[in-house]
């Protein structure tokens, strides 16, 4: 069995995939080719934003929304701790501070509530609202906050009503770190949409994937989206050899966006199929019961299950699942097993184990079981039993 099994898809489309390529190489556009454009305009309209701005990962879209907030030394931008290393990871290259902020247990996104007490932390200088980072205690009556990233973990959008009323009372811009929820729906609107840019990523092993890296900003704001296409192309003005900012080679190789606007076709039906697959994993692991929790989709949100994460009732209960799985050679993942705060990367910050406590909980027991669009019914029947039975042989 396959984790994530990409075979399947390519199998479907494989015709599709090759004629698009060919196109590519018979026109021979490899940077910002036609293919590049008509994704953009497609992916605009499916997220019903006025601009996309297609760029080289899902990292670049980061950096690209940051750099157009002019994030900088003496910002402090927040976000979960409970992420990939890339959220946070952008705002530091930045020179400017990640501030941390604990997440909802239900959801495993940010807990708007404990963001709001976090800003006030910055605000106050005043630790004893929030955890802060420690080792810059001297340095906080310099920190402003800026902004915020949200992630969609897992494919859930968060809860941005709150989250962007959030950042409103405070001034704050927000960045919707939509990486892995391209498909997910929030309120009858698409991630990529609900916040004033949205960045996802086109890695292979995403909701929607390409065939290298790739990424793309969203956004509806003129403004922001010209400043994103000049930053992506080092900051070109009118013209390729007019620079008017300093801005990075981020852009989405014409193949790539070949390749997606192949894989576009099924996308919908995709969604649908991860529903399925995800609606049927949740009926059989309740009914398998074993102290196992399923994962939470509040009213109104659609995930579209970049991952299907459970939690053990802990670390324990989480290896002797992961060995019974793996034993009849089912894959699992764990994402993500050390928070960032607690990350080698981010020492400087001076967090401590105990500062953000439901994000450390979680990294001890959750784990993620095979997830993909072809899943099939026996093998997700199979996972089951044997998180039903965990010590049969
Ligand atoms: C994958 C991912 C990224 C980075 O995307 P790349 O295309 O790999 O650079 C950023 N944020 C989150 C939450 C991700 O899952």
């Amino acid at each position: 069995m396959q984790f994530i099994d990409l075979s399947a898809q390519q199998k479907r489309i494989r015709n599709e995939i090759e004629a698009n390529i060919r196109k590519v190489l018979d026109h021979g556009l490899y940077i910002m080719g036609p293919e590049v454009n008509k994704l953009e305009e497609k992916l605009a309209e499916f997220i019903n934003v006025k601009h996309a701005v297609s760029c080289a990962s899902g990292t670049d879209a980061l950096l690209l929304s940051l750099l157009t907030y002019n994030v900088g030394p003496g910002d402090a931008v927040f976000t979960t701790p409970f992420t990939f290393i890339a959220t946070a990871e952008m705002i530091s290259l930045l020179g400017a501070t990640p501030v941390f902020v604990d997440i909802d247990p239900k959801t495993y996104n940010i807990d708007p509530d404990h963001l709001n007490k976090a800003i006030t932390a910055i605000n106050d200088q005043d630790p004893s609202v929030y955890s802060l980072p420690r080792a810059l205690k001297h340095e906080l009556p310099t920190i402003t906050p800026k902004g915020v990233i949200a992630v969609d973990l897992f494919g859930l959008p968060c809860n941005f009503d709150h989250i962007n009323s959030v950042a409103e009372k405070h001034g704050l811009f927000v960045i919707e770190d939509a990486a892995q929820s391209f498909g997910a729906e929030y309120k009858g609107k698409k991630a990529c949409s609900l916040a004033e840019i949205g960045c996802t990523s086109f890695f292979p092993a995403k909701p929607f994937g390409c065939y290298g890296d790739g990424g793309m900003c969203f956004a509806d704001n003129d403004k922001l989206a010209e400043i994103m296409q000049s930053l992506r192309v080092h900051g070109k003005g009118n013209h390729k050899y007019e620079n008017i900012r300093i801005g990075i080679n981020g852009r989405l190789d014409t193949l790539q966006a070949a390749i997606l606007l192949a894989k576009f076709d099924i996308l919908p039906e995709e969604v649908e199929l991860r529903h399925k697959a995800a609606s049927k994993y949740t009926e059989l692991l309740i009914a398998a019961g074993n102290k196992l929790s399923t994962p939470f989709v509040p009213d109104g949100y659609k995930s579209v299950w970049a991952q299907y994460s459970v939690l053990a009732s802990d670390e324990e209960h989480r290896t002797n699942l992961q060995t019974k799985l793996r034993d009849a050679g089912i894959p699992t993942a764990i994402y993500y097993p050390k928070p960032l705060h607690l990350q080698a990367a981010f020492a400087s910050l001076g967090y401590k184990e105990g500062d953000f406590p439901i994000g450390e909980d979680f990294a001890r027991r959750i784990f993620s079981l095979p997830m993909h669009p072809y899943l099939k019914k026996e093998e997700q029947k199979k996972i089951a039993d044997i998180v039903k039975n965990p010590s049969r042989p």
